[in-house]
């Protein structure tokens, strides 16, 4: 067996945080590759080392002098080196990065030094290899990772390794240059990783004991998911839920790779697996429900607009054109709904409702503003009878209007829009009737 754990910025935040994560690679020998990320907050009202280092480099490139942010830095992984007892100076590194810094070497490469320099700490710690991931993780000339030749030479750099820490969230151009993912993008190099070496699994270790059926701001303490779909994972990403970056799924789903999301405080927990198929059908019917608030539903009336040829079309490329994304199209008969987001439409409202006004002379264009949309996830609803039902039921008793309906053509998801009001109501209700009462 071969597995590779990425550990986040809270399971790292301080030696103590470390020594149990040192204790997780030790009890299992397959444990070989690791990936980390910057350290996190050690308590409620911590900065994390990735926000000091934009903050820092915000103060250099605005010609300030930034060596007491720099010092503050210093400090977080002097704290860790000697809670944890290193024979280790950072010395030569920081004395680098003040030098790139001055020169405003770019604030991804300012980012990025929080997860390098955890890096060469965890890899003293553990004595494994340090492996910059600026060598092995690849960006094209136009910002996007390269998926394929980052596989070759990842692999290749890997292939002799027996045991290594490779650093979490950015990578490098072909010049050399440093790129960073976006915000969370550890969990992205974790799953790269994985990919390059076929790992038989990817541990994702957080402060969390696995994936929440529904926001713990919204539920108090959610039901765990015990195992997820990639597919279900995406639909409920997309609405927001938060537990692994987004993108980080592509890489593993690529080569079959399961992954497995656990809790460095509760290791003994078996957390949440995902995994690309299975027939193991989800403890509660749904798998998650996951939300977003401030969408508008732009609903176009038409007689025979169903006949009307390239009607659909002209609607979209008005929207196109205004360069506003579409989130669902639920429609009629005569009319026709497109649901945008709020801050992307509000802009340009009175062009796009022009501009459909002339592309297809509409009877009427209606605007709902405040609307939030509601996905409710589960791979068993295909075979089970009466899940819409219980959603509607779950609304109705709750005293919800339900203002639009949507049932993606997979049958993985059923998507509802209610008013933004009504949000954190309808998903408590309907988390009730699916995970509390079982009805
Ligand atoms: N340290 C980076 C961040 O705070 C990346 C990560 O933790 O995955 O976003």
């Amino acid at each position: 067996m071969l597995k590779v754990v990425k550990f986040g910025g809270s399971s790292l935040a301080s030696a103590e945080q470390f020594q149990k994560v040192g204790n997780i690679i030790r009890a299992d020998q397959d444990r070989r590759f690791v990936v980390p990320s910057a350290p996190g907050k050690r308590f409620d009202g911590d900065t994390k080392v990735t926000d000091m280092l934009y903050g820092c480099y915000a103060a250099a490139e605005a010609g300030e002098d930034f060596s007491d942010k720099l010092k503050a830095i210093r400090a977080r992984y002097d704290e860790i080196i000697q809670g944890l007892g290193l024979d280790l100076s950072l010395d030569d590194e920081f004395a680098v990065i003040a030098e790139n810094f001055a020169a405003k070497a770019g604030s991804d490469y300012a980012a990025s030094r929080g997860e390098f320099l955890n890096g060469k700490v965890m890899a003293a710690y553990l004595g494994y290899e340090f492996i910059d991931a600026a060598s092995v993780i690849l960006f094209d000339e136009d910002g996007s990772f390269a998926a394929d030749e980052t596989n070759k030479r990842m692999a290749k750099r890997l292939a002799s390794c027996e045991n290594a820490v490779i650093p979490g969230f950015y990578g490098a151009y072909a010049d050399g240059r440093v790129k960073t993912f976006s915000r969370g993008g550890s969990d992205i190099t974790g799953s790269i990783v994985a990919r390059a070496l076929k790992a038989d699994l990817y541990e994702n270790w957080t402060d969390v004991s696995g994936f929440l059926v529904t926001d713990p701001r919204i539920v108090e303490d959610p039901a765990v998911v015990e195992m997820i779909t990639y597919r279900e994972l995406r639909e409920l990403s997309y609405m927001g839920a938060s537990v692994l970056h987004e993108e980080a799924i592509f890489p593993v789903r690529k080569a079959g790779i399961p992954i497995n999301i656990k809790n460095t405080n509760h290791p003994e927990n078996p957390g949440t697996m995902i995994v690309a198929t299975t027939s193991k059908r989800s403890k509660y019917t749904i798998t998650g429900i996951a939300g977003k608030k401030g969408f508008v539903a732009v609903t176009i009336d038409k007689d025979m607009m169903n006949s009307e040829i390239g009607f659909c079309r002209k609607v979209l490329s008005v929207f196109e054109e205004n360069q506003i994304s579409i989130e669902h199209m639920p429609s009629g008969i005569d009319t026709m709904c497109v649901l945008v987001h709020q801050d992307e439409f509000q802009e340009y409202e009175q062009v796009v409702l022009s501009g459909i006004q002339r592309a297809v002379e509409p009877d009427a264009i209606e605007v709902v503003p405040d609307l939030a949309l509601i996905a409710v996830v589960g791979r068993g609803m295909k075979e089970t009878r009466g899940t819409a039902g219980r959603i509607f039921s779950a609304l109705a008793h709750a005293k919800i209007n339900c203002r639009m309906i949507d049932q993606g053509s997979s049958e993985l998801n059923i998507i509802i829009g209610v008013s933004n009001d009504d949000f954190e109501k309808a998903i408590k209700s309907i988390y009730d009737i699916f995970v509390l009462t079982q009805m």
